[in-house]
């Protein structure tokens, strides 16, 4: 039986084979890799409430931990960025903490319409004791019913108006949504996940964080880092409240290596973040384009996506399964939930979508492109990091 080391490597060269469209995922520069793999990542640091660190020996990392907020800052525009949570879930988990009490009803997208699982009636509700309702969706249109939304939300004055999908392809109005919470008192929390690095590039939802109380996130998907999470808001009255819902309510260790890489790209994001995000959002639509030409039933024709996926056609639905293990003996990794990413492809400063289209097409006629795929993965290179 092969050791777990040999494994890894076996997954290292396989994956540098193959072709990864998953939205949720992202490849990392030699830079950030050489961050999560030093000695930070057997470390500790808590900086206290009353500034000391409970631990010694990290003075280095106090400077890193203080760069990466602030760069983090700078891409947001925010006034406090929390680069602690070890994963977007966490960031969620203590943002809603922050934000609403026991009792309190938040207003989510349910899942049907690609909303995030974490947040139907049975995960962080139920976890903490909040009610829930599900804000009023047009799948077909892939928007929020805002007239029905105005009315519900007039009616139920919800705490909190939670906002973000796993599987979206459409940013929000904004100001309308700000519109009818302030009437309600409500307020807004948006979950960026899966477009962070859209966001941090100018693109898909850039008012995220001044329209919302709260913008939270994984730092992987759309975004350069290894996998973790961020709470960014310009509101300092809550600062204390979500220092008070991290460490020893739903974290303890931040990772101090992870903090480390999250700030390499952080840098890495500051200076082609731009360039990155404009390539993604091009990618999706022409992926889209060119997939519909040779007759892959996708979603939201003649304008596809305005974010890092493109969606598969629900009559499609119960093949998703079946079309991603065809996909793999192809040597193209797609997720089982009907989603193709862009974002590791852009990361690789790739952007021939009628290339993949026709791999795709072909994979999915049954002919194997495994040899094909492995000669186009093999002339890319990784971009946007010096
Ligand atoms: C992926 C995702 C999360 C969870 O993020 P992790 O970093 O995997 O913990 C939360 N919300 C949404 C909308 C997501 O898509």
């Amino acid at each position: 039986m092969a050791g777990i080391l040999d494994l890894v490597r076996k997954n290292d060269s396989y994956r540098m084979k193959t072709l990864n469209l998953q939205a949720s995922e992202n490849r990392v520069s030699p830079d950030v890799k050489e961050a999560l793999s030093s000695d930070l990542a057997s470390r500790y640091s808590h900086i206290m409430p009353d500034g000391n660190n409970s631990y010694g020996g990290a003075g280095y990392f106090e400077e890193i931990y203080e760069k990466t907020q602030s760069s983090i800052q700078d891409l947001y525009h925010v006034r406090y960025a929390d680069a602690r949570p070890v994963g977007g879930h966490i960031a969620v988990l203590a943002a809603i903490m922050s934000l609403v009490k026991k009792g309190d009803t938040i207003y989510s997208i349910g899942s049907e319409a690609g909303g995030y699982p974490g947040y139907q009636k049975e995960y962080i509700p139920d976890m903490l004791s909040l009610k829930t309702e599900k804000i009023p969706y047009l799948p077909e249109q892939q928007e929020i019913d805002y007239d029905s939304m105005a009315l519900a939300v007039r009616k139920k004055k919800p705490d909190l108006i939670v906002l973000g999908q796993s599987a979206f392809v459409k940013p929000y109005d904004l100001t309308r949504i700000s519109e009818i919470a302030e009437e309600s008192g409500s307020k807004i929390l948006y979950d960026g996940s899966h477009v962070m690095g859209l966001i941090a590039g100018g693109r898909f939802q850039p008012d995220a964080s001044s329209r919302a109380d709260v913008l939270v996130g994984s730092t992987h998907k759309s975004f350069f880092g290894p996998q973790g999470g961020l709470i960014l808001t310009n509101n300092l009255d809550l600062i204390p409240k979500i220092e008070k819902n991290l460490t020893w309510m739903t974290m303890d260790n931040m990772h101090p290596n992870r903090v480390a890489a999250l700030g390499v790209a952080a840098e890495e994001m500051l200076r082609h973040g731009k360039e990155y995000a404009a390539l993604v959002e091009k990618n999706s639509h022409n992926l889209g384009k060119a997939l519909d030409e040779l007759k892959i039933p996708v979603r939201f024709k003649p304008w596809y996506s305005k974010s890092h996926q493109v969606l598969l056609s629900s009559s499609m639905e119960q093949d998703f399964v079946k079309f991603s293990n065809g996909m793999e003996e192809s040597g193209i990794i797609v997720d089982r939930d009907g989603r193709i990413g862009t974002s590791e492809i852009s990361r690789m400063g790739f952007s021939d979508m009628d290339r993949i289209a026709d791999l795709i097409s072909e994979a999915q006629a049954g002919n194997n492109v495994l040899k094909r795929v492995a000669d186009l993965v093999s002339s890319l290179r990784i971009e946007f990091w010096r």
